[in-house]
């Protein structure tokens, strides 16, 4: 440039060429050119510089509006979003409060609000604690603190005052807010009402603790049940063993209950078990406790008694207690008991066996002489053993089949000829012997064992029917029925499959059940029993007379017969009244169109009386006793004469007509 710029100076001087000028004239004016020219260039560079830098300015303008446009949607949207979370806070169904680091409260919802029953203006700016049950502040600081050192939401129970004077008790959910730069700590608190929640945990503790009081005690009388006198003999039994002392067990069973309960109803035997279970209440204290096991069974355990006869005397006089009358909606009841009592040490050593103990003192007081007390014996305590090896032998003996039918032949009274057998059944019992049906089956019943055994019984009488029908013998096997089976929903479909098993009309197979029985509970299998009727069945009430029948319950019940019990035949010849009582008792049947059958047949004289009062049948010893079937067979074969001869002592006008 500067060369140019001289040069152009040379040329125009050049150009002019008349004047000619000196070097030392043109050198000053040269570097004034090339002054000029360094200077025009500077300018020349500046300018680029400038421009340079307008145009980055120029760009920089324009990403910083295009950034502040983006900061301004963006600031938008956040607004936006802050009213919404407002608006959302504000509304919430859920209590939230936040309060800063000093535990004031600096903003509250609605459901805050509504959840404290004060207006939002008293809330803010006032300490939270301020609202809590005074009890709680302690736990409130503490949660406060683990809130602060954890990244997490954490929970505490409470109680909020809240404006209208209520206590009401919320969870606390409370998270630790800090704010970025300048470290500030705030909490923000949801408040979830817990009144229902707590109120159904209330309620389910209440039904757990109910619970928990039925599992151990008795519905009915409010004494412990099984259960829980089992623990406490257990217990008892170890705190004697450890202070060196005695304890007895005393095994109650009510006598006379059972009418009461058949006669007057089941409330009022309700009311009859209630008040004996406060008589018993009456005597507990430190060292006694009662339960009732269940039915009209009861026992009480006598801590620290000195001896046996102690026991005895502390038994008498609670039999006394129980033996005065009870007024049950004006009817006086009286009931007495038999009490069974046994001791620790001195009879047993474990609670099994005392239990075992009593309860056959208990067995035998009933049978030898009702409402006493027995103490516990060596007899008693076999007897005890006796029924606990049937007891726990059952089971595998209907599994091996250790059971056998004898059949017990019942008369038509007037010609003496067989019109059915009753099946009885007899337990060869490997280590016992032959047992009595008397004997196994009420603890089969007990145990709910007899449904099985019935099953079996069923099927051998069928068995047997079958075999019978195929030698051209058709006579009705009867069968005794317990409750229990009855109320087995199956009972009839097992009677129907052993029939159609054994190809037999519903007619080979009769059914008895005792009254007792029949009139213990008024709904007892009536369905079923009426089903079996229906299907051809002829059922009979067995031991009539022991089980306090109703009139009206009788007609109503679907039966044909009755078997009046063997005690009224035992009494005939000695008693005016029992022979009154089986008189109406054959008048009134026959009025209700059933048929009657007398048991345990022993002497000719009760024959004679059965046949002119005109009973229709008659089973005894006289005639047969139960035996195996083929001996049954014979009997059944038989001839009249031969019949006459077998009753050689029977009374002569009826040896005539039998014979005839
Ligand atoms: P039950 O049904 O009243 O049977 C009559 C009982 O009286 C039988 O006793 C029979 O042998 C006895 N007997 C009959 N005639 C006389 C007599 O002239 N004198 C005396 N002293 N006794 C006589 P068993 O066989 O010992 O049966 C006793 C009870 O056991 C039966 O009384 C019945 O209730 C029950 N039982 C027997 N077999 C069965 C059965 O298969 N199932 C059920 N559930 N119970 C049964
Ligand atoms: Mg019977
Ligand atoms: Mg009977």
């Amino acid at each position: 440039m500067t060369d140019t710029l001289s040069n152009k100076v040379n040329l125009n001087l050049e150009e002019q060429g008349s004047t000619s000028y000196s070097y030392e004239e043109i050198l000053p004016l040269k570097q004034r050119i090339e002054v000029l020219e360094q200077h025009a260039n500077d300018l020349q560079a500046r300018e680029n510089r400038l421009q340079n830098e307008l145009n980055d300015h120029r760009i920089s303008l324009a990403e910083a509006k295009s950034r502040s446009q983006t900061f301004e949607l963006l600031l938008n949207e956040l607004r936006q979003a802050d009213t919404r979370f407002r608006e959302l806070f504000s509304l919430a169904p859920v209590a939230y409060a936040s309060i800063n680091g000093s535990g004031i409260i600096e903003n509250i919802n609605l459901a805050g609000t509504s959840i404290l029953r004060y207006p939002s203006s008293s809330l803010l700016q006032s300490p939270f604690s301020d609202y809590l049950d005074s009890a709680d502040i302690p736990v409130y600081t503490e949660h406060l603190r683990s809130v602060s050192s954890s990244s997490l939401s954490l929970k505490c129970k409470v109680t909020l005052k809240c404006a209208d004077n209520t206590l009401r008790p919320v969870m606390l959910v409370t998270t630790a807010i800090r704010a970025r730069q300048i470290g500030a700590l705030s909490y923000q608190i949801m408040m979830i009402d817990i009144t229902h929640q707590l109120e159904t945990e209330n309620r389910l503790h209440k039904a757990k603790d109910y619970l928990e009081k039925l599992a151990h005690h008795d519905a009915l009388t409010h004494l412990p049940n099984r259960m829980k006198f089992t623990d406490d003999l257990h217990s008892s039994i170890a705190q004697a063993k450890s202070g060196n002392q005695k304890l007895a067990l005393l095994y109650f069973d009510l006598d006379g209950f059972k009418p009461v309960n058949d006669t007057l109803g089941h409330q009022a035997g309700d009311k009859v078990l209630c008040e004996i279970a406060d008589r018993l209440r009456s005597y507990v204290n430190n060292n006694v406790s009662v339960a009732r096991l269940g039915g009209d069974e009861f026992t009480l355990i006598l801590r620290g008694t000195a001896d046996a006869d102690e026991a005895v005397l502390f038994a008498n006089a609670l039999a006394t207690q129980i033996k005065q009358p009870i007024l049950v909606d004006d009817n006086e009841v009286h009931v007495s008991s038999s009490i069974g009592v046994s001791v620790f040490p001195d009879h047993a050593r474990t609670a099994n066996e005392l239990i075992q103990g009593a309860d056959a003192a208990m067995y035998r007081a009933k049978r030898i002489d009702r409402g006493c007390v027995n103490l516990c014996s060596r007899e008693s305590t076999a007897i005890a053993n006796r029924r606990s090896i049937i007891e726990t032998t059952l089971a595998k003996a209907i599994q091996d089949e250790q059971f056998e039918l004898y059949f017990q032949p019942i008369y038509t009274t007037k010609t003496l000829t067989i019109n059915s057998v009753e099946a009885l059944v007899r337990w060869h019992h490997p280590d016992l012997g032959m047992l009595s049906p008397a004997e196994f089956i009420p603890l089969a019943e007990k145990s709910q064992r007899i449904v099985e055994l019935g099953k079996w019984i069923v099927n051998a009488a069928c068995k047997q029917a079958r075999s019978w029908h195929d030698e051209g013998i058709f006579t009705p096997i009867a069968i005794n029925v317990s409750t229990s089976e009855l109320m087995y929903a199956d009972f009839y479909s097992v009677i129907t499959e052993a029939l159609t098993k054994n190809q037999l009309p519903s007619k080979s197979l009769e059914f008895e059940i005792t009254e007792s029985a029949i009139m213990s509970d008024k709904h007892v299998g009536t369905s079923t029993l009426q089903q079996m009727r229906d299907a051809g069945h002829i059922i009979s009430i067995d031991d009539f007379g022991t089980g306090h029948s109703s009139l009206a319950r009788l007609a109503q019940l679907p039966v044909s017969r009755l078997k009046i019990d063997k005690t009224f035949m035992d009494d005939l010849d000695n008693s005016a009244e029992s022979r009154a009582i089986v008189r109406s008792i054959v008048v009134m049947a026959h009025e209700l169109g059933l048929e009657v059958v007398s048991e345990g047949i022993e002497q000719s004289s009760q024959l004679e009386f059965l046949e002119t009062i005109g009973c229709d049948a008659v089973q005894g010893f006289m005639m047969s006793r139960a035996k195996l079937p083929d001996a049954v067979t014979r009997l059944m074969r038989l001839d009249k004469q031969k019949i006459s001869g077998l009753c050689r002592d029977l009374p002569q006008p009826l040896l005539e007509r039998v014979s005839s």
